[in-house]
């Protein structure tokens, strides 16, 4: 997105895609580009903006489970009053920075996580088709036995991220550690219900997930939400900066290569 700078007001131009809810929302913040000099970094400024305002408009993403989760927004003209700047003008990259960091530290999912890990153990524990139990396969508790460490381990870092947060400390490269470990352990997670849910797990019916259909599903009933929530998963390592940009973060301000 670009904007003019006038002495009072912005005036916003472009497009900005993925935004999570903004159909419910009144206000958003747009880091927008104000000066093509110098860095790329540089020129950024942090805008608050009004979604009422004219030449706005919002645009729903539907996606594969029907749901309407993510939109795109149109600006043509858009006026922002110099009182919705957040910090000074091209200082929004320094302000993307933090509030990045705040994202990632919020994706903690320790609540999501041992909800899920408690629900995995309750299907290894119910008997299937064919008379046998998961909680007797060796090998499968061994897998959540791993999971398991792997959430009491992000749990703990998880717990250190919003003490400093609540502290109002900076998150620093920790928060993109925690991303990597809290993502990977909900994936493994979907992973391992899907391997357990096996051919029930596999029907994605649009009409169930979105409480619309007239029949009764087959099977246990957590097992019509296996797949589009496997699916699901996968968004994670995507969702406020990929794996591999945490990697590459990591590698530069953390190991200094
Ligand atoms: C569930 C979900 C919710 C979201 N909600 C929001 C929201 O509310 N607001 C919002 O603004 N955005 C939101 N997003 C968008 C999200 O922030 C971006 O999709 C994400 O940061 C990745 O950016 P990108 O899509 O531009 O992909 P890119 O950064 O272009 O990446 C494309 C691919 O290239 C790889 N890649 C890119 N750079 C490098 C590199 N340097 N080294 C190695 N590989 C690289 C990536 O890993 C990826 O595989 C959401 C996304 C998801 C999935």
């Amino acid at each position: 997105m670009g904007s003019e700078m006038c002495i009072r007001d912005s005036v916003v131009n472009g497009t900005k895609i993925w935004t999570t809810s903004a159909h419910c929302a009144d206000r958003m913040f747009a880091l927008v580009r104000t000066s093509k000099e110098g860095r790329k970094q540089e020129g950024i400024t942090c805008l608050l903006i009004d979604l009422k305002a004219p030449g706005v408009e919002i645009r729903p993403i539907i996606t594969l489970d029907g749901k309407h989760v993510f939109n795109q927004e149109f600006f043509g003209n858009v006026r922002v009053p110099v009182s919705d700047r957040v910090g000074e003008e091209g200082d929004g990259w320094r302000i993307a920075k933090f509030l990045l960091g705040h994202e990632r530290s919020n994706a903690t999912y320790v609540s999501m996580n041992k909800r899920n890990l408690r629900k995995l153990k309750e299907i290894m524990a119910d008997q299937r088709a064919d008379g046998e139990r998961l909680a007797d396969d060796l090998g499968f508790v061994r897998k959540v036995a791993d999971l398991e460490q792997d959430m009491l381990a992000t749990t703990t870092m998880a717990m250190r991220q919003l003490a400093a947060a609540s502290a109002d400390k900076p998150m620093g490269t920790e928060a993109s550690i925690m991303k990597l470990r809290v993502m990977d352990a909900y994936k493994q997670c979907h992973e391992l219900m899907m391997e357990a849910g096996a051919y029930y797990a596999q029907p994605f019916e649009r009409g169930h997930i979105r409480g619309e259909a007239n029949t009764e599903w087959v099977g246990p009933d957590y097992l019509y939400r296996m797949s589009p929530d496997y699916f699901e998963s996968r968004a994670m390592s995507i969702a406020g900066g990929s794996h591999e940009i945490q990697k590459d973060i990591l590698a530069k301000r953390a190991l200094g290569l």
